[in-house]
């Protein structure tokens, strides 16, 4: 079994997922008492927050390539980070380190390649709604990205920074989401990524008649085909 380094705590509502759902994988691949053999680094995302607030992305760049050195020095042997938005820096960390980051916005792209969809809509903070990142990686694969219009990029931001990063969960918010993707399903979605890893606390794949692509699953999936060496 492969050793495994994630860099959480951005929020650590969602590090507890990816924490639950690797290890359950694991074990039901596995059986017995096997769970997956992981390194943690949670951060303090009040400093995160602060930064990402103020445009700062060489320091977050500088935060990530310092979690990852140390976990990669502690025997990790791929790097997890766990939160869509910091995929923004994730090729400047991937330069600084020996050993492979499992990157999300790869992993969801392949995942709704083999689906056969071409046009998506996201959902997630507005740095990963609004930067381009995303949006230029999935167009690598042909795959084209709709967003919510400004008002509703503000609301769906705000739950997530608000809200759900803080440990809280509404129907009403959950209703606010499932509008927002009935909207981008109007305007041509053929499905939706649920890009922030926060956002599956809320809504779930059977709450919408349309395909949802968890991003956190998702991630979580790949991450424990690489522990047990099938990837
Ligand atoms: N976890 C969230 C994401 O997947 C947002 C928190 C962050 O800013 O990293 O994007």
């Amino acid at each position: 079994m492969r050793t495994l380094g994630l860099i959480g705590g951005m929020s650590w509502e969602s590090t507890v997922e990816y924490y639950r759902k690797i290890n359950e994988l694991v074990n039901k691949k596995l059986g017995g008492w096997n769970s997956a053999k992981l390194l943690l680094y949670s951060l303090n995302f009040e400093q995160i927050v602060k930064f990402q607030k103020e445009f700062k992305w060489s320091e977050l760049t500088k935060i990530l390539v310092d979690a990852a050195v140390k976990l990669e020095k502690c025997g990790a042997e791929a790097i997890l980070i766990c939160t869509n938005t910091m995929h923004k820096v994730a090729p400047d960390v991937k330069r600084e380190i020996n050993v492979p980051i499992i990157d999300i916005v790869e992993v969801t792209a392949k995942k709704i390649r083999s689906s056969g969809l071409k046009r998506i809509g996201l959902l997630g903070t507005k740095f990963t709604m609004e930067d381009g990142f995303y949006q230029y990686r999935l167009k690598k694969y042909a795959i084209d990205t709709l967003t919510p219009d400004s008002v509703d990029r503000e609301i769906v931001n705000d739950i997530i920074y608000e809200e759900l990063c803080k440990g809280i969960r509404s129907e009403k918010s959950k209703r606010t989401i499932l509008r927002v993707i009935e909207k981008l399903k109007q305007k041509g979605a053929g499905g939706i990524i649920l890009g922030c890893t926060e956002l599956p606390l809320l809504v779930n794949e059977g709450d919408s008649d349309i395909t949802i692509f968890d991003t956190t699953k998702i991630h979580c999936e790949e991450a424990v085909k690489f522990i047990l060496g099938e990837s």
